[in-house]
């Protein structure tokens, strides 16, 4: 499983074939990208850089809200192939959430538009997070507000979210 962290993005330590491409394009077709910058331009929440000639994503500031402007946007038929505009990743949260270390933090329920993160009710502590794998996008707008950076992206089998060596 191939987990993707906030931190890594940050430092641009993510490698080209694990980039974030925009939702329901595959990397092959991104590879034909006329590198108009178009998507760039229109994604409004502007999370689109050109990264080594293609349009990949950084979760580190806000989240997909799949509005589509990346794929209207585009003059040169580079054909999303996706008509749901899914993403290929999950989130995952990692050991040094602040709940699974018994200090009380929700801050990732309270910014998830799928209600996809639940918590736990636990005796004698905080209760823990516990993402529903179907219920999550993958648009990343839990990332932004952990305070701790617990949240990563695992890919899901088969994504366009390359994991290969
Ligand atoms: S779907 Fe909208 S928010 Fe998501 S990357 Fe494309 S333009 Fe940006
Ligand atoms: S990636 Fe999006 S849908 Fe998934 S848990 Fe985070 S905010 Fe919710
Ligand atoms: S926002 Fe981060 S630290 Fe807080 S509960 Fe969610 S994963 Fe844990």
């Amino acid at each position: 499983m191939t987990l993707l962290s906030r931190r890594a993005l940050l430092r641009g330590q993510i490698r080209e074939e694990f980039r974030i491409l925009p939702p329901g394009l595959s990397r092959p077709v991104a590879e034909i990208c006329e590198q108009c910058r178009a998507c760039v331009d229109h994604c409004p929440q502007s999370i689109i850089s050109m990264q080594s000639g293609i349009p990949a994503l950084d979760f580190s500031a806000s989240g997909c809200d799949f509005c589509g402007k990346c794929h209207e946007s585009c003059p040169h038929a580079v054909v999303f192939f996706d008509a749901d505009l899914s993403f290929p990743h999950m989130a995952q949260v990692q050991s040094h959430c602040l709940a699974l270390n018994s200090i009380d933090c929700q801050s990732c329920r309270d910014h998830c538009p799928s209600d996809a993160i639940l918590f736990r009710p636990r005796a004698g502590g905080p209760w823990h997070p516990q993402i529903v794998d179907d219920d999550c996008t993958g648009c990343g707008a839990c990332i932004s507000h952990c305070p701790t950076d617990a949240i990563s992206l695992s890919v899901r089998s088969g994504s366009h979210v390359d994991a290969q060596p």
